[in-house]
């Protein structure tokens, strides 16, 4: 099977940007998720492989269900340590951009970055990638940025050199940016890149205890509650949504990467078509996290673009409000009102 995604021009100036390059970072979008983290990781393993010395940077926390990840020890935190980071990016001759497709993205380290003299190439697959890069790697086909690192390092020629280190990260980030291959992962590639990783000896059902099974006794409980006390169902909508307040998290205990998943639970409701999570930020006043998730043709990006200041993939996407969970809970229902026709 060919899974080549790079064109020779592509090829010969990516050699070319690694071989030139002292300093690399290797960066990620703000509160990285298993892609973003899974996909810096490897890629960063790779580098590391042929010889360089990357330092993967990433804008805040990760959450706690990546932190068994090999190689998470040397990810330097940009909000913990900002000086070293500022410094780093500006003395870099090469920072690869992956998972994300706007300098927006990363928050409070969008100056560092874009003010590094650095090269950048971007590795993601979000749609309509503006981040200013001498070498654009853009799939929105693929499931994730870590299928599409594989496949670069595929094409590279590096696969024979890499080991678990780098098949680990990159299952892990297939895994989670396609809910354990449940969606977006219908194309054959996905599989014969997942034949070639287990070849490296990698636990794949570990993997997902790892992720999956990994939560607290009180994340289970949140899950029930909100599951069975906060979840408004609008059945002529297709359409699910709840509330998640600051009172509500303490209560639970929570801690970042609880929230992870829950907004897929509704989906399971027969029919459903369009499944929104609206979550009060733990500290920072008047600020409401949103999440939605759809199906088969259903824009859940068009929602989060024109309602929730954001973005993303059609069936997976998010956004926030700045604002009271009241107001956030009317703008939820004039956006269901506003793409009616289609969740009807
Ligand atoms: P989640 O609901 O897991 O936070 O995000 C789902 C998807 O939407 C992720 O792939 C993420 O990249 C994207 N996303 C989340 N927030 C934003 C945002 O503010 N802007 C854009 N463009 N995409 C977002
Ligand atoms: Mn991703």
């Amino acid at each position: 099977m060919n899974i080549d995604i790079l064109n020779n021009n592509q090829l010969a100036q990516m050699n070319q940007l690694i071989s030139d390059a002292q300093t690399i970072i290797v960066t990620c979008h703000k509160s990285p998720d298993g892609d973003a983290i899974g996909s810096s990781i490897g890629w960063a393993e790779y580098l590391r492989t042929i010889g360089k010395e990357p330092v993967v940077i990433v804008p805040d926390q990760y959450p706690d269900f990546l932190q068994w990840l090999p190689n998470t020890e040397k990810v330097v935190r940009y909000d913990k340590h900002k000086e070293k980071c500022d410094m780093l990016f500006k003395i870099a001759d090469l920072v690869f951009c992956l998972d994300f497709n706007a300098t927006s993205r990363v928050e409070d380290m969008e100056q560092a970055l874009v003010s590094s003299p650095a090269a950048k190439v971007l590795i993601d697959h979000h749609l309509n990638p503006t981040v200013d890069a001498v070498l654009t790697i853009s799939e929105p086909e693929a499931s994730s940025t870590s299928e599409l690192v594989f496949r670069i390092v595929w094409q590279l020629g590096g696969f024979q050199m890499v080991g678990r280190q780098f098949a680990v990260p990159i299952y892990c980030g297939m895994m989670t940016d396609t809910g354990g291959f449940l969606y977006n992962s219908t194309r054959c590639e996905i599989y014969y890149i997942i034949g070639e990783l287990l070849t490296k000896n990698i636990n794949k059902d570990k993997i997902y205890r790892n992720v999956y099974h990994n939560y607290s006794e009180s994340r289970i409980r949140l899950m029930g509650f909100v599951m069975y006390e906060k979840l408004v169902y609008l059945p002529e909508f297709h359409t699910a949504y709840y509330t998640l307040t600051k009172e509500e998290q303490k209560h639970f205990h929570f801690i970042k990467g609880d929230a992870e998943g829950l907004v897929n639970i509704p989906q399971q409701i027969k029919g459903l078509k369009l499944s929104i999570s609206l979550r009060e930020d733990s500290d920072k006043p008047n600020l409401i996290w949103v999440s939605l998730r759809s199906v088969d043709d259903f824009p859940c990006n068009e929602v989060a673009e024109q309602f929730f200041n954001g973005g993303g993939h059609l069936n997976a996407s998010g956004g926030r409000i700045n604002g009271t969970m009241e107001e956030a809970v009317e703008i939820v229902k004039k956006a269901i009102n506003a793409f009616a026709d289609k969740l009807k």
